[in-house]
């Protein structure tokens, strides 16, 4: 169970057909969209270069005693990309697969998606290479207060705020609140995505969800897709899959898809996506769901008839051999760097439009942004007005890039890009930095 920590593993190339993941790795993903936007904005090489590279990367040991007697070595990464325009800020995600050469990448992305919502924060990302799902509590809870033990000098509220993102949850974030307090006094405001109990904002569990659902919306608009009845698949259901499907079956659509880690779910009636959540949160599993819907293989699963697709798992897991698979009018990305460039030309071809990370789930640091502003200020929003400013931002941003989008005749995802760079470039400018 021990981690091993590589800077680079490429996958081999037969891994999509065995894992349903590119070969294609996050930074490659994310690289290859900057490098596009920064031709495209024509920045020069040193500046390009500067905007590239992480402003810093720590990665540090976290050995731990499990519950087999044997002390576990971990290693924990956190990668500090951009800090022009605010504090860092970003998930702490633990999977065996976590490598710095992944949090490198989802840092910069954070760095482009406060910068193309709008909100003061630069961008980070940390990670525990551990398997989140095989430990007990207390093992999690020892990783977990290991780590933020060794990462809390490059932290703090006005310097670098983590939040939840895969297999991290409120829980994860209470305990490196309360391992950070014991060294700094009580920090509400050094991490969101708190339980409510400790400082946490209302609707923020939800946030991430929510925010997928408002693009969903815009893009329907936007492409003339009615969403009364409108057949929705899910690709993940943690956080934010099954927030997304909860709220949009509130609001009339049908899903009639779900994949998890553990298998397939599918229903042409549509799932009781309340009812399998509830059966999720006691512990069962896609197996044992006793609600309507009938197993369904990976391909079957991609292959689902419906008008909306939302990947919300891991990155690269639409790419080359499969997003031919797609038969969707949009795919909104929940996830991060969930679609591998050669994927994005495949869907374009096959008209399929897209609403790519960097705005989709944005919803997450939006009302992030807003846990921070109310422990600073030692108050509490109620949940509408919390949901009321998270739409107007989410609204807003689709609009800047969708008007961007029809001026330059590019895509959301370039046109996205292409704001959050200039954004990051102009605010590096004004520091005197480049
Ligand atoms: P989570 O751990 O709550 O859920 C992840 C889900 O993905 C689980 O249902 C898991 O079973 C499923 N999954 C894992 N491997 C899979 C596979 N091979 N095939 C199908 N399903 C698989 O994580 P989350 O917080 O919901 O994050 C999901 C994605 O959204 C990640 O890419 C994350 O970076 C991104 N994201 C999360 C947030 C947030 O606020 N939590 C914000 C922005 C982006």
């Amino acid at each position: 169970m021990s981690g091993t920590p590589t800077d680079k593993s490429p996958r081999p190339a037969n891994e999509a057909e065995r894992t349903g993941r590119a070969e294609v790795s996050n930074y490659e993903i994310v690289s290859h969209w900057f490098d596009l936007a920064a031709g495209r904005l024509e920045l020069a090489d040193d500046v390009a270069a500067v905007m590239k590279s992480s402003y810093r990367e720590v990665q540090v040991q976290i050995p731990v005693k499990l519950s087999d007697g044997k002390i576990h070595t971990f290693s924990g990464f956190r990668v500090q990309h951009n800090g022009a325009r605010g504090p860092y800020k970003g998930g702490i995600r633990y999977h065996p697969e976590v490598d710095l050469d992944e949090v490198r990448a989802l840092a910069a992305l954070m760095t482009w998606k406060t910068a193309i919502v709008n909100v003061p924060f630069g961008g980070a990302k940390g990670g525990v290479n551990c398997p989140a799902r095989d430990l007990e509590q207390s093992e999690l809870e020892a990783i977990t207060r290991s780590f933020m033990d060794k990462i809390e000098k490059v932290l703090g509220p006005t310097r670098d705020i983590p939040a939840p993102d895969v297999n991290t949850n409120a829980q994860v974030m209470a305990w490196m609140m309360d391992e950070y307090g014991k060294l700094h006094g009580h920090s509400p405001a050094i991490v969101t995505g708190k339980p409510i109990a400790l400082e946490g904002s209302y609707g923020r569990e939800a946030a991430t969800g929510r925010g997928v659902v408002h693009m969903v919306r815009s893009a329907a608009e936007q492409v003339d897709l009615s969403l009364d009845d409108c057949r929705v698949a899910i690709q993940g259901f943690g956080n934010v899959g099954s927030w997304a499907a909860r709220i949009l079956a509130e609001q009339g659509c049908r899903v009639v898809a779900v994949q998890t880690a553990e298998g397939a779910i599918r229903s042409d009636n549509g799932l009781d996506v309340g009812a399998l959540h509830q059966h999720h949160t006691e512990g069962g599993t896609l197996e044992d769901f006793e609600g309507e819907g009938e197993r369904a293989t990976d391909e079957d699963f991609l292959s689902t008839d419906c008008e909306v697709f939302i990947p919300a798992a891991l990155g690269g897991m639409i790419h080359k051999h499969n997003a031919d698979l797609l038969t969707c009018r949009m795919v909104v990305e929940g996830a991060n760097s969930p679609t591998t460039p050669d994927a994005d030309e495949i869907l374009a071809g096959n008209d399929v439009f897209v609403v790519p990370d960097v705005i989709a789930n944005a919803g997450g640091v939006v009302v992030s942004y807003f846990e921070w502003v109310q422990n600073l200020q030692h108050f509490r929003w109620d949940e509408d007005a919390v949901n009321h400013e998270l739409k107007t931002i989410m609204k807003r941003a689709y609009k800047t890039v969708s008007e961007r989008a029809a001026s330059e005749e590019v895509t959301l995802r370039v046109a996205a890009y292409e704001v959050g760079v200039e954004r990051v470039v102009e605010a590096s400018r004004m520091r005197g930095y480049i």
